[in-house]
């Protein structure tokens, strides 16, 4: 787990270049999931099963493996992890899939 570090960064303007503190560094392999970035998302994917051709070019293309899959077919999104970047509903054959700003109070969306 991550934990939250405050820079002292008075006097920044003077500082010389082995003043400045090292960046983030991710200390270990795989541990991307920890990090949970659906708050970055100003709008979410809403699927419609009835158009859904279970394709799963959405699962192909989400850059964000957030397309849940099982048994061959998408169920979900993993709305921890999801940025509503848009890709999937860009790609998807069968326009299944909106885009709707968070929050908006729609049948099946979360
Ligand atoms: S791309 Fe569209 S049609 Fe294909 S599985 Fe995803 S939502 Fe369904
Ligand atoms: S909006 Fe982007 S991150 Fe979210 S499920 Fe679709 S492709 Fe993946």
């Amino acid at each position: 787990m991550s934990t939250c570090r405050k820079w002292d960064v008075s006097g920044i303007d003077n500082w010389k270049g082995e003043e400045f503190p090292r960046g983030a560094v991710i200390p270990s392999s795989g541990n991307s999931e920890e990090y949970v970035t659906g708050g970055w998302r100003s709008e979410r994917p809403y699927r419609d099963d009835a158009k859904c051709t279970q394709c799963l070019l959405c699962w192909v293309f989400c850059p964000d493996s957030s397309v849940k899959v099982q048994d061959e077919k998408v169920y979900d999104f993993d709305y921890d992890h999801c940025k509503g970047c848009g890709i999937c509903a860009h790609e998807c054959p069968s326009d299944a899939i909106e885009m709707v700003p968070e929050g908006c109070e729609l049948p099946g969306v979360k």
